[in-house]
């Protein structure tokens, strides 16, 4: 039975460790923070994320999480630019994260150790292993240390790193009764968003520009459409954080005995909903590629070459849409805006005639 370590317990650590224990790695988890847990927001879960975590037989997903409904995009004033509309395009499902990641360690059997308050600051590896802090030692270190990974820092000193977004995000879980199926509502630099959670609370998402590190209440939102200052004003905590991305092109997701996952890979803007989905994904990636080969460099070869380029669009895609959605030009606001009216209209008119020409088939009688 080989030996790994996996540097980080967020949600790409934790899968990642279910995942080398499914097949038959002995996992000692190291986390810096003094417990295992994650933020009180929600997160969207789509469904190549759940397809891998049903294959890692983390149970409850379904239960835990509700389905998106289609959403519409709004103006400040509440004009809607696209209203919401049955459009059959695939949506993600919406689950707290501290309940996934809640759903994910249960999987956690005797094969994995989690040492928490461990902050993992050297390490050093030769041809028959890697060794943590002068300290531990396994046969593969899986770093999920985030986006500010000092593993990735220790193998690749040169590499520029994280870069500022120019954006914002804040965070909340307001509990209201609304009459409002939720959406996005996109201004001049701001942006919101909010979609119900199954215990029917609201988890709410908005972005502003300005420059790191300013410290601030969303005040900018007061005068939005309802019921956008009511889910501010209406929930206990709100988050904060400035946007990060990795420059790319990024750097290989393998080095020796060592593979990176997650944010610690390929940190993305949050404008496509989908980092900790790849980081799950990533960690089923990693466990077929180790199970399929006994080589480990073949293994995680193979594994930088199927998670590498796929990563790389969605860090350039969910930049792309986030300096859309960002935008302080009113002409490209204008433009966009328009863009969106009208595609919005045209999927929306694809589905309608899709649903007719189903039920011209339906009522057509049978041939002989
Ligand atoms: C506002 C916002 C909204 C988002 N919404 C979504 C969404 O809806 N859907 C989605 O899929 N993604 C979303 N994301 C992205 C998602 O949150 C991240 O991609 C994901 O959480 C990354 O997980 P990770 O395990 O790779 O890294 P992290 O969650 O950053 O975990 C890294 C862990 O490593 C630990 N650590 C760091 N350094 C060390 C060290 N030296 N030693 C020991 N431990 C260490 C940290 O304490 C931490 O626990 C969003 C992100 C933001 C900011």
């Amino acid at each position: 039975m080989g030996t790994a370590i996996v540097v980080g317990a967020g949600i790409g650590g934790v899968t990642a460790a279910v995942a080398l224990q499914r097949c038959g790695w002995r996992v000692t988890v190291l986390e810096r923070a003094p417990e295992l847990g994650e933020v009180g927001a929600g997160i969207s879960l789509w469904p190549s994320a759940v397809a891998v975590l049903a294959e890692l037989g983390v149970q409850g997903v379904e239960k835990s999480s509700q389905p998106s409904k289609p959403a519409g995009m709004r103006r400040p004033d509440g004009r809607w630019v696209v209203a919401a509309a049955e459009l059959g395009l695939e949506l993600p499902v919406m689950i707290h994260r501290a309940r996934l990641h809640e759903l994910i360690r249960s999987e956690f059997g005797p094969a994995i150790a989690v040492r928490t308050g461990y902050e993992v600051t050297k390490l050093a590896q030769d041809p028959d292993g890697v060794t943590v802090n002068d300290d531990l030692r396994a046969d593969l270190l899986v770093a999920a240390d985030g986006i500010r990974s000092v593993v990735r820092g220790t193998l690749y000193p040169q590499y520029q790193g994280p870069r500022y977004s120019g954006f914002s995000a804040y965070r909340g879980i307001a509990d209201l009764e609304l009459d409002d199926g939720g959406g996005e509502t996109w201004g001049r630099g701001q942006l919101f968003g909010f979609v119900q959670l199954i215990d029917g609370r609201y988890y709410w998402y908005a972005t502003v520009n300005r420059p790191p590190g300013q410290r601030s209440e969303p005040t900018e939102f007061a005068t939005w459409h309802d019921p956008i200052p009511r889910l501010i004003a209406g929930s206990d905590s709100v988050l904060q954080n400035d946007i990060y991305d990795l420059t790319l092109p990024l750097v290989p997701f393998a080095q020796g005995r060592i593979a990176l996952l997650g944010d610690a890979a390929y940190a993305m803007t949050p404008n496509l909903g989908r980092g900790a989905c790849s980081a799950i994904e990533d960690a089923g990636a990693l466990a077929r590629h180790l199970t399929a080969t006994s080589d480990l460099t073949q293994a995680l070869t193979a594994y930088d070459a199927e998670r590498r380029p796929i990563t790389t669009k969605l860090v350039r895609r969910s930049r792309t849409l986030g300096r859309l959605a960002q935008t302080e030009s009113p002409v490209l606001r204008a433009v966009r805006d328009g863009a969106f009216g009208l595609g919005g209209k045209l999927v929306a008119l694809r589905g309608r005639k899709g649903q007719v020409e189903q039920s011209r088939r339906d009522h057509t009688p049978a041939g002989p």
